[in-house]
Parts: structure tokens; sequence; C-alpha cells
């Protein structure tokens, strides 16, 4: 089942769109983490027809919500190589109706270690459809920066590994402000993932991050709930805005 987690804007915590992740309730071992089932369904070959499902069920979702809200949905590697992903996200927009500017595709650098042509197609087309794309996990990859010349991202998601311990780590906010200023010079909006503290939320704004997603503001929640969230783009006990 797919499970939503708010992303706020940073100055007002007010809630821009959420991010959906799978999750798998096993009968005997109870939920288990996508870090644990997701590289089992990339060897298998299940991540096709899964993320298939993911794509238009997260679409579905979203359909349901108030107009300026969005969700992201994780894409594999293996989803570039394997089938077509433009088909795949038009025909998951065009059943549920959901706004093609509402919808934005995760995408790890892992995806250029092997940049193909066909890999840069699919994604000069879905930037053409209007879809959103975003880096996620940023430099946490082993990717040169050059692909960031071919393909214009609209939004760069700063890895919980470099949050984690601001703001008295030096190496962790030296790499923020790194991709801060670089992300700034390619008009990227920034988000920074799992900011779970209030020293951690006001070092990233003052930093320059528009956006923030992590346990402060919200742990994934299921559909239900964040459909009740989205409806009132507000969080029952978010953080004062700056
Ligand atoms: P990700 O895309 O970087 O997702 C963010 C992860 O950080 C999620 O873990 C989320 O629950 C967790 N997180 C959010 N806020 C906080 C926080 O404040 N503190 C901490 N410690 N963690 C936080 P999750 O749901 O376990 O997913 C792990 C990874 O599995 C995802 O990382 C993504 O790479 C992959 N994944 C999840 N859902 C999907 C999916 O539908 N398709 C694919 N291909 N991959 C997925
Ligand atoms: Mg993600
Ligand atoms: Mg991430
Ligand atoms: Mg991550």
């Amino acid at each position: 089942m797919l499970y939503f987690q708010p992303i706020v804007t940073a100055k007002e915590g007010r809630i821009r769109g959420f991010e959906a992740l799978l999750r798998w309730r096993h009968p005997a071992r109870g939920f288990v983490s996508p870090a644990d089932f997701i590289p089992l369904a990339e060897e298998t070959g299940v991540i096709i027809p899964l993320g298939e499902w993911i794509i238009r069920e997260a679409c579905r979702i979203a359909a349901t919500w108030p107009g300026e809200v969005s969700v992201a949905v994780n894409l594999s590697p293996i989803q570039f190589r394997h089938s077509d992903l433009p088909l795949l996200v038009r025909s998951a927009l065009r059943e549920s109706g959901l706004a093609a500017t509402r919808l934005e595709l995760e995408i790890t650098e892992s995806v250029f270690l092997e940049a193909t042509p066909a890999i840069h197609a699919m994604l000069t087309t879905l930037r053409e459809m209007r879809v959103r794309l975003s880096l996620d996990d940023f430099g946490t990859g082993y990717s040169s920066l050059s692909y960031l010349r071919r393909i214009a991202f609209d939004k760069i998601k700063i890895d919980q590994s470099f949050v984690r311990d601001l703001p008295h780590e030096r190496s962790g906010a030296a790499i923020v402000r790194a991709i801060v200023d670089l992300a700034t010079g390619l008009d990227m909006t920034i988000t920074a993932e799992g900011v779970e503290t209030e020293a951690q939320r006001l070092c990233l704004l003052h930093q320059g991050c528009h956006e923030f997603q992590g346990y402060l503001f919200s742990k994934p929640v299921p559909a239900l709930e964040a459909g009740i969230l989205a409806a009132k783009r507000d969080l029952p006990e978010r953080p004062h805005a700056a």
C-alpha cells in the first residue's frame, strides 16, 4: 500500500504536497521497509508491474486532493530501462484526471550511471508533458554533475544523511551550503529531507531551503489521513512559522 508524507513550505509550514512511500504489510513480519524489499523487487523484475501500480495509485489518490497539492512518486532506475515511462505516466494522468504539473517524479543519481540516449529522451518527454522532475537523495550517489546541464530538474532533495547532524557538524553544514548554492544557481526548488528537530529546521531555513519533509512535521500517513491533511493544507501541530 502507499503511505504519504507531507512536504511543507519552509517559511509557513503549509502543506505543498506529499511523497508517496510504499509499504508492505506482511502477514507474519508486520511492516517490511521498502529499503528491504525494493532491491528484491528490482532483482526479480517485480518492480515493473509494482512501479506501474504505484504511479496509477498515487495519481488516483492525489486527484482527490485540492488543486495546489502535488504528489511525488519514487522511480527505480530499472523502470527507465524496462518500461516506457512517458506512456505509462500519460495514461495514469489521463485515467485519474490529475494535472501533469501536480505529479513529481523522484529520480536518484544512479539513473545517470548509465545515461543512455533512451533515458535522456524519456526525461525530456516527461518535461515536455510538464511533469515535475526531482533529484532525490542528492549527493549520495556516484554520479558526475554533468547531467544537470542536460536535464532541467525542478527540484533537488537534500538527503537526510546531510541533515542528520545539523547544525553542529561542520561537514554536513558545508555540504548543505554547497547544494543550496548549486541549486539556487540552477533555479531549482530545494527540499530538505529527514528534518527531525527545530534546530535543524532553523538552520536549513537560514541556509535557504524552500521546503521541508521529516518527522518534525509528520511521519508518512495512510491515504485517508493524507486526504484530510490535504484538505486543510495544514498540520495539527506544525512548528511556528519563521
Ligand atoms: P526516499 O525516497 O529518500 O524517502 C524518504 C525516506 O525517509 C522514507 O523512508 C521516509 O519514511 C523517511 N523519512 C522521512 N522523514 C524522516 C525523518 O525525519 N527521519 C528519518 N529517519 N526518516 C525519515 P521509507 O518510506 O522507508 O523509504 C525508503 C526508501 O525506499 C525511499 O527513500 C525510496 O528510495 C524507496 N522507496 C519508497 N517508496 C518507494 C516507491 O514507491 N518506489 C520506489 N522505487 N522506491 C521507493
Ligand atoms: Mg524519495
Ligand atoms: Mg530521498
Ligand atoms: Mg533517502
